[in-house]
């Protein structure tokens, strides 16, 4: 079917059968057909895809995207032929029959988004002729890998920021999740030479609520917090596998249905364990980071953090695993001094070097001026990934019991300079 050439509302409903556009979508879109440089962040499942994916279409020629992992290029390209859209791909894992022959496709116009990995499209080859094609966009997915401060960094990737030198004219978009100031400002700079209009959108999550609580007798207390969330599912994070065992154990002498999750189990039992948790509704994990991957449960009610995350990233990876469903669900977070004395220990003993551990304190410092501030909770928390609301939430523990006396600004103040 002919796709319809001006209206990326019209070729959304057309190709994908979606009703509208999310939070943030259309905003890039037009600023790419409009043949601007894009940087985009937003967090997984935001629908990153679709910001290039509609312009690509619309536009003559094709696009080029950059994605790290074969297996990543494979579902993309995948998902995008059962839409019925043109798309290719270019790698190391495919017969070069089936490479020649998307792209043969992609520059007889056949194929409108054609998929490569970076060390392909650092081919002086494949360079030259990019510079003589129909190239509408490059797109640079998992854009993070560029930096040395994610935790993807990948050398090929550098090799991307001469793409705007190869054709000033295209348009290039990049796309991560990853919002950590550092990283956004590297991949800025090494993508664009500092030039690009940048778009954070999409972290906030409505239905969750936020808190943190001053820390003491953390397993009594959690013991309590449970008492009145009877019946549904949560998560108890812990800093350690010692924390996780003696917490469940604790809970289950209380009369609660938990039980630990950490690396240290047996492979066997850590299935047994999350097959446990996939259908007990009332079953409450007390877990370490290593609970996590993967766990996309929609009606988890409850994140409680007994001990302090290590970034605010870690943070806000952890309590988005609650109220994937879009109903109210809960984040409390015990807070005490001694976590961040614990956490630092933890960055002094571990073998990074000191440029990397200086990066870890700095986010250390910053979720614990977090968990002291006196504004509102969400909207500190947004501002630390880039998005930025004057209105308070309403909904965290400072906007439903707001301070008296204390200055609030400085605070805002000593969590942005942190
Ligand atoms: P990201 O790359 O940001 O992690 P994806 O682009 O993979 O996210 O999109 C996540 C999911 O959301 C996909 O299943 C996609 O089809 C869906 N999606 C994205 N945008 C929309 C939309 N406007 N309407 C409905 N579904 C959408
Ligand atoms: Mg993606």
């Amino acid at each position: 079917a002919p796709l319809p050439q001006d209206d990326p509302l019209e070729t959304l409903k057309a190709t994908f059968g979606f009703e509208g556009f999310r939070p943030g979508q259309q905003e890039i879109v037009e600023a790419l057909l409009a043949g601007e440089d894009v940087m985009a962040v937003m967090p997984t499942g935001a629908g990153k895809s679709l910001c290039f994916q509609v312009p690509a279409l619309m536009r003559p020629g094709f696009a080029v995207v950059v994605s790290p992992l074969i297996a990543l290029m494979q579902n993309q390209v995948a998902l995008l032929q059962s839409f019925g859209a043109p798309a290719g791909m270019i790698h190391s894992g495919r017969e070069r029959s089936e490479n020649v022959a998307d792209w043969k496709a992609a520059t007889e116009g056949r194929i409108k988004l054609l998929y490569m990995s970076p060390e392909r499209l650092a081919t002086p080859r494949m360079q030259a002729a990019l510079k003589k094609l129909d190239v509408s966009y490059f797109v640079i997915d998992e854009a993070h890998c560029i930096s040395q401060w994610g935790h993807d960094f990948r050398p090929e990737y550098l090799a991307l920021g001469q793409l705007k030198e190869l054709r000033p004219g295209t348009p290039v978009a990049a796309f991560t999740a990853t919002a950590d100031e550092d990283t956004r400002a590297d991949m800025k700079e090494r993508l664009f030479g500092g030039q690009v209009r940048v778009f954070i959108s999409g972290f906030d999550r409505p239905n969750l609520s936020l808190a943190i609580e001053e820390k003491s007798k953390p397993d009594d207390r959690i013991a309590e917090l449970l008492e009145d969330r009877r019946g549904s599912q949560g998560i108890i994070y812990c800093g350690s596998r010692k924390n996780t065992e003696n917490l469940a154990e604790k809970l289950r002498d209380k009369g609660h249905n938990a039980v630990a999750y950490h690396a240290g189990l047996p492979d066997e039992e850590r299935a047994a364990r999350l097959d446990r948790f996939l259908s007990e509704p009332d079953l409450v994990v007390t877990a370490t980071i290593a609970f996590g991957m993967g766990i996309d449960k929609p009606d988890i009610r409850y994140v409680i953090h007994r001990d302090m995350p290590s970034s605010p990233e870690a943070y806000y990876q952890e309590i988005g695993r609650a109220g994937r469903d879009g109903k109210p669900a809960e984040a409390i977070l015990l807070y005490g001094p001694s976590d961040l004395m614990f956490r630092r220990r933890m960055i002094d003993d571990g073998g990074a070097p000191e440029e990397v551990k200086r990066h870890e304190k700095r986010k250390l410092d910053i979720l614990s001026a977090y968990c002291e501030a006196l504004t509102c909770r969400r909207n500190l928390l947004l501002s630390y990934f880039g998005e930025v609301r004057t209105e308070p939430c309403g909904a965290c523990d400072v906007c439903l019991d707001p301070p008296r006396t204390e200055d609030a600004t400085a605070d805002a103040r000593l969590f942005l300079e942190a």
